[in-house]
């Protein structure tokens, strides 16, 4: 049988784990498949570039994933609500879309299931993880700097504010951070007295950057909880690796990751 090719398409690309993560498990799991990473200037040209590369399965970074989402033949749930699409496997001739971003968060709060979330940012990592808490029953409110990104939330219902309108008195268990806000800076996502009245009252603070950002910093200045954005990244993986090789994940595939990427 023919070697298996995988790959991550994004624009920038060259920063990803994703091969690390995927060819290890690979080599360790004595599967023979390759990941590589592929620069794609054209969201449009997402199918065409996938046959012609002849892949076997893929996950899209930043800024193509609702581009995969219109390629994809068939969505799970996770993607039909959400609108981005992160993993794409390739069956029969047609593409099946996943999110797995949205599972990955919820296996990332290892446990921990909050009761009230607020979501700050409103891009796409915050549409999978608000879609995510919402599934498991929790109470959802999603604020932004700016109203527009909004739009997309009050249309499935959940509840949004700016953060200009938001009561930081009000009490969230779970304050997790979406912005870009510290991805290269070191810029909080809010207000540095609103934000730390939300942190105060939360049980934890969860930032999506894999990095300790001043948000962090801030939640551990207050002796709160806290959590880097690394393990949703990880279970992410795991996720889209089951649907690449079509086989459950086990403690075995978990510990080869943290390996390859902590
Ligand atoms: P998007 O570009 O879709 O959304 C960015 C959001 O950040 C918008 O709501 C925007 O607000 C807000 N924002 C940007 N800059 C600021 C700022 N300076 N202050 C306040 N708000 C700001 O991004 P994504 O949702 O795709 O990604 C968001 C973050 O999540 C990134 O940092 C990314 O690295 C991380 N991520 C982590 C993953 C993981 O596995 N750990 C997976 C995916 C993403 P506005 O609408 O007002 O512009």
């Amino acid at each position: 049988m023919n070697k298996k090719l995988f790959a991550i398409f994004g624009n920038p690309v060259s920063h990803s784990k994703s091969p690390l993560i995927h060819n290890s498990l690979f080599r360790e799991l004595e599967i023979d498949a390759c990941y590589t990473r592929y620069l794609l200037d054209d969201g449009g040209g997402l199918k065409e570039k996938f046959f012609e590369l002849g892949l076997s399965g893929i996950n899209i970074t930043i800024p193509f994933k609702e581009d995969a989402f219109l390629a994809c033949d068939v969505l799970d749930d996770y993607a039909k609500n959400i609108g981005a699409v992160n993993t794409i496997v390739l069956k029969e001739g047609l593409l099946y879309g996943f999110n797995t971003d949205a599972p990955g968060f919820m296996a990332s709060l290892d446990g921990f299931l909050p009761k009230k979330a607020i979501i700050l940012g409103a891009g796409g990592t915050a549409r999978a993880i608000a879609f995510a808490l919402r599934k498991a029953g929790v109470l959802v409110c999603i604020a932004n700097r700016s109203a527009g990104r909004l739009e997309f939330f009050e249309k499935a219902d959940f509840r949004t504010v700016t953060f200009d309108m938001l009561d930081e008195a009000e009490q969230f268990d779970l304050v997790v951070n979406t912005t870009s806000a510290g991805l290269t800076d070191e810029e909080l996502p809010l207000n540095e007295k609103k934000l730390m009245r939300l942190l105060s009252n939360a049980k934890l603070a969860y930032d999506c950057i894999y990095k300790e950002t001043s948000f962090l910093k801030m939640a551990k200045k207050l002796d709160k909880e806290n959590k880097n954005g690394l393990d949703m990244l990880i279970w992410q993986a795991v996720f889209a690796f089951e649907k690449f090789v079509g086989i459950d994940s086990d403690k075995r595939m978990l510990d080869v990751i943290k390996r390859a990427v902590y």
